[in-house]
């Protein structure tokens, strides 16, 4: 399978230059040129993560040999940095409600599926590609990311990271993960100032002729582990469909029987993932996009028009705090007939006004499959409280909010199809604000999230997944601090150039 632009499908692409470059140079996103391969289910039944994932997988890439595919899906999942054999697995709730635990994996949260696979996927299109280069991941994170980058990068043969974090700006937890990384191929530092700062810093970076040319003089090229790559997105469809089939495998499925997924949403990535996954033949009956108090995508779905002048709120669920969601275009591309102008025409219009509006023909395609809503902090906390007191189950604020959002739908509609909602962190990831909805607040203040951590623990007798046990014992292995200023001299030092 090739792939082109969704702004210009002239030129086509392999799979290999499509996960080195990232972002298309034409500002669209790569998309597989070819129809969506049909997957058929029944041939799927019974296979471990990493078969199911080989199976998925391999259809997209073209020029790699199943084997080769299979060595990397085995890298990535087959090791110890899952802490459950089943690496997605399904917790029942009720006869009609599951959750899809998507942060087993070494930083707790879901971005682990797409970024324990990619850095090896990229070692590889490397030499396909037959570039001699040592890629380089810059980039500049608020949380989850980085250090899911991190994770997935460190002592891969053939890449290096450089991780930019504001000084104020990240959790404590997420400091403390990014600060005791291990890997002799990563660097990490502290940036004076606030996240927007140092996202600046990055990109004036990545745009530099001369520092790409210096670059290129010694076989480095910067490369992107950002949810736009293509190489993010192939990972996060295979849990759509080991969800599925667990459901199958148990019984709780009929044949052809349909599932709704929700799925609490920043950047339209994950549920990007499902939404290919229901191209490719998985029985799909809604995808609900969950939202909190940054409702673009809601008021989107609702009203046909993407419009991002508003107010930026920071909420409880950090991660899902965006106004543009980059993935969009792709969906849009998708189901807007695959026409790149239409879509240069919407994205143009975002660009200059910040905001574009779809044709009702369309916006009834789009909502025949999607439907969304939001939760507020207040309705997050609520949500994470009922869930422990009715079933003793524990969510993190990202999975509440798709909870929260889930029972809105349930309202509405008066659907009772069988439900899967995509848990997207480990609670103990952000003990404050669970802790907040558990606790009274005499029993955990003035502590630090570190310590509200065990104590969490303790209360619910629940495990503190390892890694984040093992943070308070983990030496510091990276406290540079710098000012924003000497972003460039860092970057040129460390890559001695
Ligand atoms: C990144 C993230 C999300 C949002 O996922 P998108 O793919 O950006 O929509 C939700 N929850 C958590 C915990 C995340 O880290």
């Amino acid at each position: 399978m090739d792939y082109y632009s969704t702004r210009g499908i002239d030129k086509l692409y392999t799979a290999a230059e499509v996960i080195m470059t990232g972002l298309a140079p034409d500002g669209g996103l790569f998309i597989p040129a070819g129809p969506w391969p049909p997957v058929p289910l029944k041939d799927l039944a019974g296979m471990s993560y990493t078969a199911l994932a080989a199976a998925i997988i391999h259809p997209f890439l073209k020029q790699f040999s199943k084997a080769e595919v299979e060595s990397l899906v085995q890298e990535a999942y087959g090791g110890t940095s899952f802490d459950h054999p089943d690496i997605a697995p399904l917790h029942r709730l009720t006869d009609s409600l599951y959750f899809l635990e998507l942060w087993h994996g070494p930083t707790c949260a879901f971005k682990d599926l797409a970024l324990q696979f990619l850095p090896h996927l990229l070692r590889k299109s490397a030499e396909k590609t037959g570039e001699e280069t040592t890629a380089v991941i810059l980039t500049a994170t608020s949380g989850d990311t980085g250090k899911a980058a991190l994770e997935g990068f460190s002592d891969v043969p053939g890449t290096k990271v450089i991780v930019f974090y504001p000084l104020e700006g990240v959790s404590e937890i997420q400091r403390r993960q990014m600060i005791t990384q291990k890997g002799k191929n990563v660097h990490v530092v502290a940036v004076r100032g606030n996240f927007d700062h140092t996202q600046a810093g990055v990109k004036e970076l990545l745009a530099e002729g001369s520092l790409k040319h210096k670059m290129s003089s010694r076989g480095l090229k910067f490369s992107s582990a950002n949810s736009i790559n293509w190489g993010r997105l192939l990972p996060q469809m295979v849990y759509y469909f080991s969800a599925y089939l667990d459901l199958r495998r148990s019984g709780e499925l009929k044949p052809g029987e349909k599932v709704n997924f929700v799925v609490p949403t920043g950047n339209f990535g994950n549920i990007l993932a499902g939404f290919y996954a229901s191209r490719m033949g998985l029985p799909v009956h809604r995808l609900i996009c969950a939202a909190n108090r940054n409702h673009v995508l809601t008021d989107f779905f609702r009203e046909g028009r993407y419009n991002r002048n508003r107010p930026f709120f920071r909420t409880l669920s950090p991660s899902m705090d965006i106004l543009v969601s980059s993935n969009l275009e792709r969906l849009l591309f998708e189901l807007g007939g695959r026409d790149p102008s239409r879509i240069r025409a919407w994205m143009n219009r975002l660009l200059e006004n910040g905001s574009y509006r779809l044709n009702a023909a369309l916006q009834k395609t789009l909502t025949a499959l999607f439907w969304s809503h939001y939760a507020t902090d207040d309705e997050t906390l609520a949500a994470i409280g009922k869930t422990y007191r009715e079933h003793r189950y524990l969510l993190d604020p990202h999975t509440a909010v798709a909870r929260a959002v889930y029972e809105k739908y349930r309202a509405a509609t008066g659907d009772r199809v069988k439900t899967i909602i995509v848990s997207t962190a480990s609670p103990f990831k952000f003990a404050e604000s669970v802790a907040h909805a558990l606790l009274p607040p005499e029993q955990f203040a003035g502590r630090t999230a570190l310590e509200i951590a065990p104590l969490l623990a303790k209360t619910t007798g629940l495990d503190l997944p390892t890694p984040l046990l093992d943070l308070a014992s983990q030496p510091v292995r990276h406290d540079t601090v710098i000012e924003r200023s000497a972003m460039r001299t860092e970057v040129l030092d460390h890559l001695n150039l």
